[in-house]
């Protein structure tokens, strides 16, 4: 479904990480664990170009993403505004800090895609975005401004707005971490719903439990890659590598 191939980004002579590698099937679960500062984020970024890779290339359903340009001995790839809007369709992104536009309701929220991205009507965009909200439990906060949900409902609303574009991929990138403890509950609950629907997704995550129990797969990030894969009990409870092991061993 997604592969990434020799992907690698620097920030002038910084280099987060070269060279990564990853094959993505239709349902799998990537936790993606590291400390901070590992590119954990860079990394998911780069998957949907919200931060430009500087070598290697994203392939969703077979396709490059993006348009692959010769110059001189180097390969540019170039993305149009059209490739972009359709990546950002089939691979939906859920924020630590919900990026919820503050001045519209939940339901505008919700329908900002529908409506301007996929060009539905406005009441048709309302239908689903109330059902996406309802499979949230937000209903009832349809007409409720962000500034008065609690942050695991925002959180909620975020995951509804990607769920409405129909992804085929779902990235969140630490969706509890700005979350008072007592609502991280709610929002790991439903994406362990989505776990249970078979959905591909891609959580990068301080809930080390958590991980364990939902994905398929564990990425540990270090040293600029991928240090350490495998199955939670390979990556989570039986580390092989120093820096995966040191890692574990500070989270339990
Ligand atoms: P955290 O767990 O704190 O969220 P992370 O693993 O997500 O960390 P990234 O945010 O991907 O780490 O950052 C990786 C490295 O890239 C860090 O050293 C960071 O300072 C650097 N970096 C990230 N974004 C930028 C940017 N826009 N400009 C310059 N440096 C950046
Ligand atoms: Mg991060």
């Amino acid at each position: 479904l997604l592969r990434i191939e020799g992907l690698g980004k620097s920030f002038g002579d910084r280099t987060v990480f070269s060279g990564v590698d990853l094959e993505v099937a239709r349902g799998d679960r990537i936790a993606i664990i590291g400390a901070s500062g590992s590119g954990k984020s860079t990394l998911l970024r780069c998957i949907n170009v919200l931060e430009r890779a500087d070598q290697g290339r994203v392939v969703l359903g077979g396709e490059p993403v993006g348009e692959e340009v010769r110059r001189g001995d180097r390969t540019e790839t170039r993305y149009s505004e059209a490739a972009l809007v359709r990546l950002r369709q089939r691979i939906g992104m859920v924020f630590q800090q919900f990026n919820l536009f503050p001045h519209m309701t939940v339901l505008g929220n919700v329908m900002e895609g529908l409506v301007t991205v996929k060009r539905m009507g406005r009441d048709a965009a309302a239908r689903q975005a109330l059902a996406e909200l309802a499979r949230v439990g937000l209903a009832d906060k349809a007409e409720a401004y962000p500034a008065h949900l609690s942050g695991g409902q925002k959180q909620r609303v975020a995951i509804a707005r990607a769920l409405a574009m129909e992804p085929e991929v779902l990235l969140f990138d630490e969706p509890t971490s700005a979350l008072d403890p007592a609502l991280v509950g709610e929002v790991l609950d439903t994406i362990q719903a989505l776990a249970g629907e078979g959905r591909t997704m891609l959580l990068v995550t301080h809930e080390i439990g958590f991980a364990y129990h939902m994905a398929t797969r564990v990425l540990f990030l270090a040293e600029g890659g991928i240090y350490e894969q495998g199955t939670p009990d390979e990556v989570l409870k039986n580390p092989r590598r120093p820096l995966t092991q040191a890692f574990i061993a500070g989270h339990r």
